[in-house]
Order: C-alpha cells, then sequence, then structure tokens
C-alpha cells in the first residue's frame, strides 16, 4: 500500500522563536525538513546559528530570576498546567512528532500521556527541594546547604523522539529553577518549539524556555556560551566528545546521556518465547533508534534455536511501512544519510562473515523512496565485529550464544557502552548475581518498562555520566550552597 502523504500544513509553524519573536531570517540559514517515509521534503525551516544562540542564552539569563523567585507551589503548578497541555494537544504533537521522523502514529500517540507523566512526576518535586542541617565541630554553629539551581541550562537533545526528551528536561530543570535553552537537532525541529510556546501558556515566564534548532554550528555555539552554566548533552558518544573538549574552555559542567549497545541475556531457564518477543523490540522499537534498545542478543546454547526462530519468524511478520497506517509497528529510519549508513554496516557484516538470517535490505515497492530499512538479524558476529561492538541505531540485532554465566556475563559487559541491559531469566539468585555484575545503568528483569519518571536512567562507561528520572534526574539540575553560623 502506498505511503499516504503527511500533513505537512501541521508544520506550518514558526521554529525559531527569542521570546514572543518569531524569527524568518537567521544566521543558521534554512533546511528542507524530508518526511522520512516519502523521502519527499514537506517545508522549509529556519535555524539558529551563533546570533541566535548569544540572544536566547542572553533572553533566558535575563528571565531566569523571574522563574527562580517562584515560590514552590507556583512552579508546581506551572509544570502541572504544562502537562495538562501536552495532553490536551495531544493529537496534534503526536502527528507532528509522527511527520518530524516517521514515527509510527500507534506509537506517537502514547508519547503525549508520557511526557505529561515526566512533568508530573517533577511538578512533585518542587516543593520538596530543600537542603540539610550539617552537624559541624568543634565550634558551635548552625550549618546547613541551600539546593540551588544552576541558573542558565543548555539542553542538547537528538533526533529520536523530541516530546520525551523536552519533558524529561523540562521536567527536573524548571523545578529545580532553571531558566533553559533546548537546541534540538536540525532533523526534528518541530516538537520542541510547540512546547516552550505551551510552557509559557501554562505560566513559565517568556525567555525561562528557549528553543533553538540547528545543527553542530549552534550546538557548539551553546556549549562554549560564558553565560551557560551546565550543559545537558543527549546524543552519540562521538558529539559527547566534543561536547566535553568544547565545555573545558569555560570548565562549564556536563552532563552526558549518550548511546549504548545494551545486550538481551536469555538464560535456559526463561520463559524464552516471552524473552524473544521483548528481545525482537531491539529491531521494531523506533525502528531500532532508541538509546536503550536491546540490539545484541546473547542466548545459552541450549535455546539458541527457539529464540532464533521466534525472533525472526516474528520480525518477518511485523507490520512495516506507512507511519500513518493505523497497525503499523515499524517505520523508516530517520534520513537518507541514517539509511545508507545501516545499510553500509549490514554489508560490511555480510563481507566479514556474519550470517543474515533475515531482513538486510531496504525497502521496495511502495516503500521504495522511503527511508526503511527491512528488521535484520546476523548470527555468527565475531564478539569484536564492528557490528558487536558499536551502536548501528537502525534496525539490526545480532545473536551470540553462551555456555556459561560468565560467558553471558563477559559477552554484555564487552563493548565500550554501558547504558542497559534485559535480563531474562527465572532463577533468583542468578538474578541477583547477574544484575551485581553487569556493567550497565539500568538492568531490566523479564521485561522492558520503557524510561519511569521516578527511575534513574543513565550510563556507565562511554554511555554516559547524567541521570534522566528519579531523584537523580533531579540533582543533575541542582547545586548544594552551605551555609555557615556560628551559634
Ligand atoms: P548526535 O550526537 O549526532 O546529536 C545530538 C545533538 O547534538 C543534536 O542536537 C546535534 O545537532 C548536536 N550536536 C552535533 N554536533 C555537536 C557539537 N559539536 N556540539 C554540540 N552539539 C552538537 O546524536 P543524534 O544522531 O541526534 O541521536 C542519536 C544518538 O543519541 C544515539 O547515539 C543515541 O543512543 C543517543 N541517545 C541517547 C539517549 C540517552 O538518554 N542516553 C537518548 C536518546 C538518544
Amino acid at each position: 500500500m502506498a505511503v499516504a502523504e503527511p500533513a505537512t500544513h501541521l508544520l506550518n509553524q514558526p521554529a525559531l522563536w527569542i521570546g514572543a519573536e518569531a524569527l524568518t531570517e537567521t544566521s543558521g540559514g534554512r533546511i528542507e525538513h524530508v518526511y522520512a517515509a516519502t523521502g519527499r521534503p514537506t517545508t522549509e525551516v529556519v535555524l539558529a546559528g551563533p546570533a541566535e544562540v548569544d540572544s536566547a542564552v542572553r533572553l533566558a539569563r535575563a528571565s531566569w530570576p523571574a522563574w527562580r523567585d517562584r515560590t514552590a507551589d507556583s512552579r508546581r503548578d506551572t509544570l502541572l498546567r504544562l502537562a495538562d497541555l501536552i495532553v490536551a494537544h495531544s493529537v496534534e504533537l503526536s502527528q507532528v512528532q509522527s511527520i518530524e521522523i516517521g514515527l509510527p502514529v500507534q506509537l506517537a500517540r502514547q508519547m503525549p500521556a508520557m511526557a505529561a507523566d515526566h512533568l508530573r512526576y517533577y511538578a512533585g518535586w518542587c516543593d520538596k527541594i530543600g537542603g540539610d542541617v550539617v552537624p559541624t565541630w568543634p565550634v558551635r554553629s548552625l550549618d546547613y546547604t541551600l539546593d540551588e539551581p544552576y541558573g542558565v541550562v543548555a539542553g542538547i537533545i537528538p533526533w529520536n523522539g523530541t516530546l520525551m526528551s523536552m519533558a524529561q528536561l523540562l521536567g527536573p530543570a524548571l523545578a529545580a529553577g532553571n531558566a533553559v535553552v533546548v537546541k534540538p537537532s536540525e532533523l526534528a525541529p518541530f516538537v520542541a518549539p510547540r512546547i516552550a510556546r505551551l510552557a509559557v501558556q501554562a505560566g513559565v515566564p517568556e525567555g525561562v524556555v528557549v528553543v533553538v534548532p540547528g545543527g553542530a554550528e549552534a550546538g557548539r555555539a551553546l556549549v562554549r556560551h560564558p553565560e551557560v552554566d551546565k550543559v545537558h548533552f543527549t546524543g552519540s558518544a562521538a558529539t559527547g566528545r566534543a561536547v566535553l573538549a568544547e565545555a573545558a574552555q569555560t570548565l562549564t559542567p556536563v552532563a552526558l546521556e549518550l548511546g549504548g549497545k545494551s545486550a538481551h541475556l536469555v538464560f535456559a531457564d526463561a520463559d524464552v518465547r516471552f524473552a524473544a518477543r521483548i528481545a525482537m523490540s531491539g529491531a521494531v522499537a523506533l525502528s531500532g533508534q532508541g538509546c536503550a534498545n536491546g540490539t545484541r542478543l546473547l542466548v545459552h546454547d541450549s535455546v539458541h534455536e527457539q529464540v532464533v526462530e521466534t525472533v525472526t519468524a516474528r520480525l518477518r511478520r511485523v507490520p512495516f511501512g506507512d507511519p500513518a497506517a493505523e497497525r503499523t509497528v515499524m517505520g523508516p529510519v530517520v534520513s537518507e544519510e541514517s539509511c545508507n549508513r545501516i545499510l553500509r554496516v549490514i554489508e560490511q557484516a555480510r563481507s566479514e562473515g556474519a550470517r543474515l538470517l533475515c531482513g538486510g535490505s531496504r525497502a521496495g515497492g511502495d516503500l521504495a523512496d522511503g527511508y526503511f530499512v527491512e528488521p535484520t538479524v546476523f548470527a555468527d558476529v565475531a564478539p569484536d565485529a564492528e557490528l558487536a561492538q558499536e551502536e548501528v541505531f537502525g534496525p539490526v540485532l545480532t545473536v551470540q550464544t553462551f555456555g556459561t554465566e560468565e560467558e553471558a556475563i563477559a559477552l554484555a559487559n564487552g563493548t565500550r557502552y554501558g547504558l542497559g541491559a534485559y535480563l531474562h531469566t527465572n532463577d533468583l539468585r542468578r538474578t541477583h548475581r547477574v544484575t551485581r555484575a553487569l556493567a550497565a545503568g539500568s538492568v531490566w528483569v523479564n521485561g522492558a518498562p520503557g524510561l519511569l519518571p521516578s527511575a534513574p536512567f543513565g550510563g556507565v562507561k562511554q554511555s554516559g555520566s547524567g541521570r534522566i528520572g528519579g531523584a537523580a534526574g533531579l540533582r543533575e539540575f541542582l547545586r548544594p550552597k552551605n551555609v555557615w553560623i556560628p551559634a
């Protein structure tokens, strides 16, 4: 079935606002947004360059006190109103999110409620931020800490789900009392500015949330800006390195939320069919373009055949195609560049002797113009092969086998990443042993709950150092000031 043309009229809103002013000419130039499902342009977008980034940061700095000095209950109620507004605009927001990156509507529809949930969770923190009383000696004194916001936070976000990225950033950053300049990717410039306008409608003072869609140049200008007090970066490990190097010039603190190469460890005592169903989502969810997707299947020898059969049979049947079709579960990848890069990785794996079990090609027929890569599974992948080591960020899974628990752990930990790990076992003792041994920021046992607002999510090793969610996520946006008063 042919892919439906997107409702491009939904995109005809300014993407770049500095305060209440929508800009039409910028130093960052313009790009044409392309709908990933058809490969055809939708609309032109103005991008921020260094001049607009500078204006945005100055505005955020000037506007910050109006938010910082709000009472806790006012901040709480404002965030709750923002959550309500996102839900009230959920139809439009999910359609825009779907067109932005070719996300299946079925999935895009879940995003507003999830984003609202994150904001509500952090709204609940606003009236619980305080400090501690600190014991002192030998001089009698009162010593206490004040948990204070940083000031202006630069939030650099990826393209793979801007609605959730905005909620995960704005929830804790605003609850803590910061102003935020957000730089979305030029590939996904539509959703983030809408959230910023809704924030104003909810009662966040104009200028406290400023969105500057742009490319690497805008990102660099934001990181090096002397009026930025903290950088919160979400993206690839390679860009994370560049951000750290740039931030070293001003010694600006940086939180890094980076990529992963997360593993599913399937033990023989697991509910193997259920595990296989969860594991296949590593390729399907966001077309494999999720940071926490489990893309390496590590399977005990004795259940290997069963897992592979279930995963490949299900992947061959997965509803794949037009993001606007109700039944579609898996859509295209984000861009032609991504599509070509993923196909190159597949070709290289084949040439190195990996055994292709399913997929492996760009989709043809009605999908030929879009950036559709078939869900792909490889077996016989050497542990040190690029495919087993590097994030593909596309619908490609690898299957490796293990004989012992030690081998499983060694394989799971054998990459430079450490974002998540999915453990499938019904042995309680093994669960405790293996979760402790895994070098990963999160371990999900017998299921994949998604990112919970209340749970800390983030990486170890080269998957980053920051945390999103929970009290740990809030702490990224607060710093303690110590006060000492003699008795
Ligand atoms: P990316 O690293 O290419 O870009 C991320 C952001 O950084 C974009 O806004 C981009 O414009 C900006 N940027 C690029 N160069 C920059 C520079 N030199 N200085 C400052 N900013 C710069 O990543 P992407 O392709 O947008 O997203 C995919 C990556 O993000 C994957 O690696 C994925 O795993 C990761 N990711 C991680 C998480 C997490 O929470 N850990 C969540 C989502 C995505």
